[in-house]
């Protein structure tokens, strides 16, 4: 925003004006009074929910089941439509720039069983750049094993899903939107039943990510002091956003 600011000109993000990185001037995500609602519920599941994350921020959300910290993850994903309010990732509306959101659910949502390997199931993540019978291209490939070095993941390339830890299992989710090319990854409960020690690597993954300007937001409710750990905390209870400094 303070590029926004000290330029001489008013830039338009996606604008007229070229030479200008357009992600300067925008937060990866904005939500502006957001309420959702599950087909077939009576009652939104999430109300009036407004929040801005900056690009390269490992932002929490936090709360206590039911809070309506999944349905967020899903609304800006696409997965469920929202009935009221606005959902912008990068400037655009999520359909604008589908690619660059990842939503990565919680493990125990997906059958690992499912015959495939770490690596079949890694190019997953290029095949939203593929057209309708296209085959991926050698560069998809190249793109793959690089993502899979990233994380560590080279040397189970070819074992089957199945035989994975819980937290070789989060990094394959990682690697497949890595793969995608998401900048804003949206992660349901990543930390839930691993031991501390496999934690404390996811933790320090994640910070790597934000590093390299990936916008991570994570719904936990994993931690004490979650402001130790990540840079921006959204609390929610009762489908709504608490206000920032409210009691834990
Ligand atoms: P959290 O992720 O914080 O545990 P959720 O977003 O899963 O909370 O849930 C928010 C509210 O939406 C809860 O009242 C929950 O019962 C309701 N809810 C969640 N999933 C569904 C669904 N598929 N259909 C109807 N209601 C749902």
């Amino acid at each position: 925003m303070t590029a926004f600011h000290t330029h001489p000109d008013p830039i338009l993000p996606y604008g007229g004006r070229r030479h200008v990185h357009p992600h300067l001037f925008v937060q990866a995500l904005r939500l502006r009074e957001v309420s959702a609602r599950y087909p077939g519920s009576s009652a939104p599941a999430v109300r009036g929910v407004s929040l801005e994350i900056p690009e390269g921020t490992l932002a929490a959300l936090v709360g206590p089941n039911g809070a309506g910290k999944s349905t967020i993850l899903k609304a800006v994903a696409g997965l469920l439509p929202v009935s009221s309010g606005k959902v912008e990732v990068y400037g655009l509306s999520p359909g604008g720039c589908h690619h660059r959101t990842a939503y990565l659910p919680q493990r125990g949502e997906i059958d690992w069983r499912f015959p495939v390997s770490v690596e079949r199931m890694v190019l997953g993540g290029r095949f939203v750049h593929l057209g309708w019978f296209r085959w991926p291209r050698r560069s998809d490939f190249a793109i793959v094993q690089r993502v899979l070095e990233r994380l560590g993941l080279t040397a189970l390339a070819h074992r089957q899903i199945s035989e994975l830890s819980g937290g070789q299992q989060q990094r394959v989710l990682l690697a497949r939107a890595l793969a995608q090319g998401a900048d804003l990854l949206l992660l349901d409960e990543p930390f839930n039943n691993l031991d501390v020690e496999t934690r404390a690597d996811l933790r320090t993954l994640f910070a790597e990510l934000r590093n390299s300007k990936k916008t991570l937001l994570i719904a936990t409710h994993d931690f004490d002091r979650p402001e130790e750990e990540f840079d921006l905390v959204i609390r929610m209870r009762g489908g709504v956003c608490e206000p920032e400094g409210a009691p834990a």
